[in-house]
Order: structure tokens, then C-alpha cells, then sequence
């Protein structure tokens, strides 16, 4: 059965109930608004995604009091970051920097149910098993609430103020607002990956050789995630002849060390694979309407970025809401393509493989500063004003 809806009426409806929608429902009710978040996956359970966090997603968890829950999960942490261009090694210590001197990565079943939970005891209302199916929208086109369906078939109808799409890259909150995608991005990588144990590496560990990458990156359960990333068209051309030969074949050429540790793990676990697809921005708000996450913003997953950037996005998301007047979500969105778009083509650039080894040392040394830079932006964060709570109990329910 899909949870109770207590209401028929909201300040905010969020689709998308992981990383961009717990965090944005998080941060907009404790802000006091009567927020609703409904996803019909269930609570805890997983998705099909890799899990590193980069430094500014950490800093923004330690903020909002959520690193506790996903350090209490056993989750280890992340000491150091080592980088392994063909046979050159260079090892990257986790630098003490603002309280924080380690990196995490969490399953997303630890980290997602930590995002919901704290977005429920701040007094948002969730809803797992429902889907939005449709908009609502006035006479002028401003939405205005939506449909949901629910596991038992069953449709309500839930008026807002305002509804978010954090629905993911297939987002059907986008297709329903015919959101244009503004910016994309050429190219795309395919990447499988599985859980190991007793692998003896500390840290992430980013490999590369022509053509391919693969890293480890620990986390829950004593395991270490082990990923292969390649270009689609060798993906689509193995993927029938089994993924775990495919898996296997890609380890060895990049790291025959991680290959040997892999191997040695005991027997291969289950494999998960995306097929790639290429990145793209899409225009972000509207009238009575925005989009956070990978629903508004894909970057292929090889900068392992994805989680970081719908973290960051949300808190930009919910200040402008919190604001309250109609320009700031419109700046929210104005914004958001200058915020990322050096990230955005560094990472296409890595994604198409076009590099040698000194090449791709250079785009990480561009994807370093880009995200010291999008740390940077986040430095003005903090917990939202008394102002800032007038202005959005004043004006977000017939404002934004
Ligand atoms: C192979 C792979 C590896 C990756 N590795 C990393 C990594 O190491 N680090 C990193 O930072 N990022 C990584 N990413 C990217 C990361 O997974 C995404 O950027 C991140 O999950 C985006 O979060 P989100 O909340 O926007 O969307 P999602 O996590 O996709 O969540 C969307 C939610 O919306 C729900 N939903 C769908 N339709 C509806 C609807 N109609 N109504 C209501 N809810 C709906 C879904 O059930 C889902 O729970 C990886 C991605 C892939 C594919």
C-alpha cells in the first residue's frame, strides 16, 4: 500500500524522494514550509548509481546534521585519493579544511533513508509508493499542484504552490512541463560495476589507460565499489557476451592490480550497468514549477559528481523558494548553467576518452579547480534566517 496522504493542500510537492528531493524537503521544511515528498520507490532501497561524495557534498551533510546518521552506518571513511595514470601514481591526502579532514561513500541506501528521515523529522510529510502522474496548472498556465498515482492504483489530486521535480534523468515531471534541455554535452560513458570485500586498498582509487577507467571506492558493509567505465559503442558491442567478462577484461587492461584484488575477492558479485547517457541542462523553473538534481542537470557519471551537484542545487533550490519572490527562482535557474559550466565541460571532455594520459591529468586538474570553485559558492550557506522564514510563510504560497 502507498503511504497516507494527510492533505490536500501544500506549500511545495516534491517528486523525487533521493538525494536532490530528500535534501531540498529537508531544507524547505525546516525553513516552515508544509512540504510534500513522494517517490514510489520504497524508503531505503537502492539506485542504479556509484556513491562517491566529493568534499562539498560532506561539508554540506555536516551542515545540515545528517553526517552523524551516515557515519553511525558504519560508513568508513575516506582518507586519501589516489590517481593512477597508466603506471604513475599520485596520491592525494584528504586535507583538513573546514572541520572536515575525510570523504565518504555512502551506499545510497545509507544516505538517501538519512536525507528522508531528517526531511521527515523537520516536518515534511513523505509519501513512498506514489508517482506524480500529471500537473495541475490555471488558466495561464501556472502549475498549480498534480496527480499522483499510488501502488494500489489509486490517483489523488494535491494543489501547491509549488512542485519540484527531483525525479532523475528520466524525469517525468520535466516530460510533463516540456521542459527544454538549454545545453548538452557530446559524449557519454557505459559503466559496470559490483561490490567486493577484502580488496586491502585504503582510499578512493581512480585508474586510467586509453580508452577505459576504472576506480574503487570503499564503502557500507566492509565492501569496496568497483566501477569500469568505457565508451558505449564497445558497451553495446560486449554487453551480450555477458557483463562480467566484459567487467573483467576492462579491470585487467587499466589495473591488473585491482584485476588480481578483484579476482582474489571471491567470486564475482552481482554486476550493475549503465549504458551512458550524454549530459545536458535543462531549463530549470517556471511559473509555479522547478527542477533540481538530475532532472534539470546530467553530467556523465566518470567525475562521479552527480550526488555533490544535487546536493549543492538543492540548497540553491530551496533559498530562492525560501526567498519568496518570483525573480529569485527565475535567478536560481539564470544561474545554474554559469555555476556548472566548467564542470560540466571538463567532464565531457574525460567522457569522450580523447586524451592521453598527460591530457587527462590536465582535465583533472581543471575538474580540481572547478570544484574548489563550486565550494567556494557554497561558503555563503547557512541556516536559513528569521527573515528569510517571514519572507517564506509571507509570500511562497502565493508568490513563486
Ligand atoms: C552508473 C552511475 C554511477 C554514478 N556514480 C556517481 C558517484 O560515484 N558519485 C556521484 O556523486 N554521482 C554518481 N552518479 C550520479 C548520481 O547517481 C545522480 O546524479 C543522482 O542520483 C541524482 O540524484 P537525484 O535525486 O536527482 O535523482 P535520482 O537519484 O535518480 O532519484 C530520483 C527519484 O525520483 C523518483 N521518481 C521517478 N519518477 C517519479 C515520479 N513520477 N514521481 C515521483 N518520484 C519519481 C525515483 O523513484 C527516484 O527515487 C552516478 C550515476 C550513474 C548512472
Amino acid at each position: 500500500m502507498p503511504d497516507p496522504i494527510r492533505d490536500t493542500r501544500y506549500d511545495v510537492i516534491i517528486a523525487g524522494a533521493r538525494c536532490a528531493g530528500a535534501s531540498t524537503a529537508l531544507l524547505l521544511a525546516r525553513a516552515g514550509l508544509r512540504v510534500l515528498l513522494v517517490d514510489p520507490a520504497a524508503r531505503a532501497s537502492d539506485t542504479l548509481s556509484t556513491h562517491a561524495l566529493m568534499r562539498g557534498a560532506v561539508l554540506q551533510l555536516h551542515r545540515w546534521g545528517v553526517l552523524d546518521e551516515i557515519r553511525s552506518a558504519g560508513t568508513p571513511e575516506i582518507r586519501s585519493t589516489t590517481f593512477h595514470y597508466g603506471d604513475e601514481v599520485i596520491a592525494i591526502p584528504i586535507k583538513e579544511r573546514d572541520g572536515l579532514d575525510a570523504l565518504y561513500a555512502p551506499r545510497r541506501t545509507v544516505l538517501d533513508a538519512a536525507l528522508v528521515d531528517a526531511a521527515s523529522d523537520a516536518g515534511a510529510e513523505v509519501a513512498h509508493g506514489r508517482a506524480v502522474s500529471g500537473l495541475l496548472t490555471d488558466d495561464r498556465g501556472r502549475v498549480i499542484g498534480a496527480r499522483m498515482s499510488g501502488s494500489d492504483r489509486e490517483t489523488v489530486t494535491i494543489r501547491a504552490d509549488l512542485v519540484i521535480g527531483a525525479d532523475g534523468i528520466n524525469s517525468r515531471v520535466a516530460r510533463l512541463l516540456n521542459a527544454p534541455v538549454t545545453h548538452s554535452a557530446p559524449h557519454a560513458t557505459a559503466s559496470i560495476y559490483g561490490y567486493w570485500k577484502n580488496l586491502g586498498l585504503e582510499g578512493n582509487h581512480w585508474y586510467y589507460a586509453i580508452g577505459s577507467a576504472v576506480g574503487s571506492i570503499p564503502t557500507n558493509g566492509g565492501e569496496t565499489c568497483v566501477f569500469a567505465s568505457i565508451p558505449p559503442a564497445r558497451f553495446e558491442a560486449r554487453r551480450r557476451d555477458g557483463l562480467e567478462d566484459l567487467y573483467s577484461e576492462v579491470l585487467r587492461e587499466v589495473s591488473e592490480d585491482l584485476a588480481r584484488r578483484v579476482a582474489g575477492s571471491g567470486g564475482p558479485g552481482k554486476l550493475r550497468a549503465f549504458a551512458g547517457v550524454p549530459g545536458f541542462l535543462r531549463r530549470g523553473a517556471g511559473p509555479g514549477w522547478a527542477l533540481v538534481g538530475d532532472a534539470g542537470y546530467f553530467r556523465d557519471p566518470l567525475t562521479a559528481h552527480g550526488i555533490s551537484d544535487a546536493l549543492r542545487e538543492a540548497e540553491f533550490l530551496a533559498r530562492s523558494v525560501i526567498d519568496g519572490r518570483e525573480e529569485a527562482l527565475h535567478a536560481y535557474d539564470e544561474a545554474r548553467y554559469e555555476r556548472v559550466r566548467g564542470f560540466f565541460e571538463v567532464t565531457d571532455r574525460i567522457a569522450s576518452f580523447d586524451w592521453d594520459m598527460d591530457e587527462v591529468k590536465e582535465h583533472h586538474m581543471v575538474l580540481a579547480k572547478e570544484m574548489n570553485a563550486l565550494i567556494d559558492m557554497q561558503r555563503g550557506f547557512g541556516a536559513p534566517t528569521a527573515n528569510h522564514l517571514a519572507s517564506a510563510t509571507a509570500s511562497v504560497p502565493g508568490g513563486v
